[in-house]
């Protein structure tokens, strides 16, 4: 069999006639004309010298072609590696300089500046625009539907994404043919996936979720999705009443709660809401609940293991927590120093193994070998713990774990408790430099419009429910918590804007 995620995905298809993708423009997509265009992209990248394991890397609007230009250079044997279109020329010198890629594509109005940094690594560029044109697709239409996917084995590349990185350099994750096709497969069944189902893709595609979670799910399951090029709430409830599924990051979850139009109603045709990237507040839960009838289904992944624990689609869909490992995919908590397995409900770092886990990172092995245990778990950086039911909780990253005074204070637990204060819409718990603890523990709150919650309130509010030792030394008022666009929030840029706060 070939192991190539292209043959997985359509090697069987039975009805190229079913509608696999359509856009708000009206233009419907069959598989069958999907599958035609990934052969004439196919053709056009490997006439333009693009060999088996060369890099393709790609920053381009969200659009039918740029998923086609995925499929083709899978389709083709070679890796694909799509870059955020916010990256400034700067950036992506860093990623093209490093991933060497044979092919770059971009928007016309970048070719300029991309153009001088590929030639420092002898890449070929064509462009394709936001609306789908391009050097790329122009010269596509000419070339011939017919391709013989290359043969892959499991173990083989498909991809490689860059982590966001909030420290560091950012580094690009291997992932292989079989990483992707297990996972989205596990995930198919996992949430009941079938042809019937019509998914509200309103993602970027240049991460994993947009990507890999939204587009090959639907794919491998024969759905359909109505592509959306940005986040349009409106747009959004209007489209439940003829789709059934909805993927979105927590912020998309809150966004739609401000819509009066969300109702039961306008979501009754609706089957399943999932939400991931970033934590999905217990209260967004319980609105989203109370407003719609439907328990978001909550799952955690990352760009360097796909999927690893989902709530399930049938038990308790837990708010605040992100469920049960996968089928295949095994999930523990260690001590971060040692690495000694921790019993339930204890708190330490999430470790995990499966066939979803990606190979490593492109060509840093120092990094790769320091981020593996010798039994193969992948140390995920972060902290957690498992419950007795086994559900997974995640309290934060390893990096933005708080060390004041030589304890540790995990920022979820605080910000827990101080979400639950009236008047306090959500919170950011970080650390900051600070002379006597270290670090001093420092909260930063957005409260509701009007809200009179103040610094004494919300210790008031703590005081006997943590440990002084945890309790906040300053609580900031904000309007809003920065955000990068998968809804993360970005716990570094309120540390810089925050870092002399404690300097007398
Ligand atoms: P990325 O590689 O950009 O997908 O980011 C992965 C990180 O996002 C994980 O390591 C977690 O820190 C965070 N993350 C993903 N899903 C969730 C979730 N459901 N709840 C909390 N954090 C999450």
């Amino acid at each position: 069999m070939n192991a190539n995620l292209f043959s997985r995905l359509f090697d069987d298809l039975d009805d190229v006639e079913r509608l696999a993708i359509e856009t708000t423009d009206g233009t419907r997509i069959s598989y069958g004309e999907l599958i035609a265009r990934a052969g004439r992209m196919a053709n056009l990248l490997v006439a333009r010298g693009v060999k088996i394991g060369d890099r393709v890397a790609a920053q381009t609007e969200k659009s039918v072609e740029a998923l086609v230009l995925y499929l083709a250079v899978v389709r083709a044997g070679a890796v694909y590696l799509p870059l955020n279109t916010a990256y400034t020329l700067h950036e992506l010198d860093y990623f093209i300089t490093d991933a060497e890629p044979s092919l770059v594509v971009c928007d016309p109005s970048k070719a300029e500046g991309i153009k001088a940094i590929a030639a420092k690594v002898s890449a070929h560029v064509e462009t394709l625009g936001a609306d789908g044109q391009g050097s790329l697709t122009e010269a596509a239409a000419k070339a011939s539907s017919e391709f013989a996917t290359v043969v892959r084995a499991d173990d083989d590349l498909a991809a490689i994404l860059y982590t966001s990185g909030t420290t560091g350099r950012s580094k690009g994750a291997m992932l292989t043919h079989d990483n992707l096709a297990s996972n989205s497969l596990s995930l198919v069944g996992y949430w009941r996936f079938t042809d019937k189902d019509v998914l509200i893709h309103a993602l970027p595609i240049y991460h994993t979720h947009g990507l890999f979670v939204a587009s090959n799910v639907t794919l491998f399951a024969r759905a359909s999705m109505i592509f959306l090029n940005k986040f349009d709430p409106d747009l959004i409830i209007k489209l439940m009443a003829r789709a059934t599924v909805l993927m979105g990051v927590p912020t998309f979850y809150t966004r739609l709660l401000q819509s009066e139009a969300l109702t039961k109603q306008a979501t009754a045709h609706m089957r399943l809401f999932i939400s991931g990237s970033a934590p999905l507040l217990a209260d967004t839960h319980r609105e989203w609940a109370a407003r719609t009838g439907h328990a978001v289904l909550e799952r955690y992944g990352m760009t360097e293991t796909n999927m690893n624990t989902s709530n399930p689609y049938d038990g308790d869909r837990v708010p605040g927590a992100v469920g049960l490992a996968l089928p295949g995919v095994s999930v523990r908590v260690t001590d971060p120093e040692t690495g000694t397995e921790l019993p339930r409900d204890q708190i330490g770092m999430i470790e995990v193994k499966g066939p979803n886990v990606f190979k490593g990172y492109w060509r840093m092995p120092e990094k790769t070998k320091s981020e593996f245990r010798d039994d193969g778990f992948f140390i995920t950086g972060d902290l957690g713990k498992i419950d007795s039911k086994g559900y997974v909780h995640i309290l934060g990253r390893g990096k933005d774990l708080v060390i004041t005074g030589g304890f540790n204070v995990y920022p979820k637990e605080i910000e827990s408790e101080i979400d639950a204060i009236k008047g306090v819409v959500e919170s950011a718990v970080i650390g900051v430099p600070h002379a006597d603890f270290g670090e001093g523990v420092t909260a930063v709150v957005v409260r509701d419009k009007g809200a009179s919650v103040d610094e004494a309130a919300v210790l008031r509010a703590l005081d006997g429910q943590i440990a002084k030792f945890k309790m906040p030394k300053k609580v900031i008022f904000v309007d809003d918590l920065p955000r990068n666009t998968m809804g993360k929030v970005q716990k570094n840029v309120l540390r810089d804007t925050y870092a002399e706060i404690y300097r007398k």
